[in-house]
């Protein structure tokens, strides 16, 4: 029986590379995605045709009954998860203090945070069921960190928010053979920067990086693959950067 991974937001960006690399691995892979079913069903045809087990859940999972709904469907497909990588996140857009509002801090504390919440929850009654352990990564940001771009303080305290439940979470299931670590990108290609420009902002951006280039998300996913195996084995309750020096 190969182990299950769920991967949280995974239709395109560094969600689509981990769970790509992950079949590559030998994982049944459990693509999530909330709106586009479309670069789901396409990242699915993709893996299955190199042989891959995969299946795609639509499930909203900053919501209570997006995780359980995900995890349900994850059972019946493919068995208890092993792996979990709580990836799905936004930006929630720029905004200035002076401007911030409730919908816009719920609207990311919840996909940003909750979510890791409400799949962990689910993720670790499984793994607690089978007693075969498991691994948790956190896909966290840089932002946590230095702060990242101007007038997104919601979205690095959603980060912040992330690697302090990493810490906490580790030692609550250290003890069950279960590994939970954060990892921290910087500045990934991928359609999440979009909205503030695209590649000309990732242009602006690279000479600060002292690598002086973004990453791939391919470059995270292998991180989070390692995180995710036994590879890992004594790695617990850490946050790590992979951000070229940034
Ligand atoms: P992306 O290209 O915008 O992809 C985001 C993915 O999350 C999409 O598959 C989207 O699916 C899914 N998603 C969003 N809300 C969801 C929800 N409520 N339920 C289920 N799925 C949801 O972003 P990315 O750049 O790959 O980022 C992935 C993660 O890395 C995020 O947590 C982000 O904060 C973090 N990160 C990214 C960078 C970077 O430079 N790109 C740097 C640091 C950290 P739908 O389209 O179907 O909604």
């Amino acid at each position: 029986m190969s182990k299950v991974l769920v991967v949280t937001g995974s239709s395109r960006g560094i969600g689509a590379a981990i769970a790509l690399l992950g079949a590559k691995e030998g994982y049944a892979v459990a693509v999530n995605y909330r709106s586009d079913r479309e670069a789901a069903e396409a990242l699915v045809r993709d893996i299955a045709g190199q042989g891959g087990r995969v299946v795609a859940i639509c499930a909203d999972v900053s919501t209570s009954a997006g995780a359980e709904k995900l995890f349900s469907e994850v059972d019946q497909a493919l068995g208890p998860v092993s792996a979990l990588v709580n990836n799905a996140g936004i930006s929630g857009g720029k905004s200035p203090i002076t401007e911030i509002d409730e919908d816009r801090l719920r609207r990311i504390f919840e996909t940003n945070v909750f979510s890791a919440f409400y799949c962990s929850r689910e993720a670790v009654k499984r793994m607690r069921g089978t007693g075969g352990g498991g691994s948790i990564v956190n896909v966290s940001s840089a932002a946590a960190r230095h702060g990242g771009m101007p007038e997104l303080a919601h979205y690095a305290s959603t980060k912040a928010a992330l690697d302090g439940m990493t810490i906490a979470l580790a030692k609550e299931l250290g003890q069950l053979g279960i590994r939970v670590n954060s990892l921290r990108p910087g500045v990934i290609v991928t359609d999440m920067h979009d909205e503030f420009g695209g590649a000309k902002l990732i242009e602006s951006i690279a000479p600060t990086i002292p690598m002086g280039r973004p990453g791939t998300a391919n470059e995270v996913a292998e991180a989070v693959l390692w995180l995710a195996s036994e590879r890992s084995s004594y790695v617990h309750g850490a946050v790590i950067d992979i951000s070229g020096g940034r």
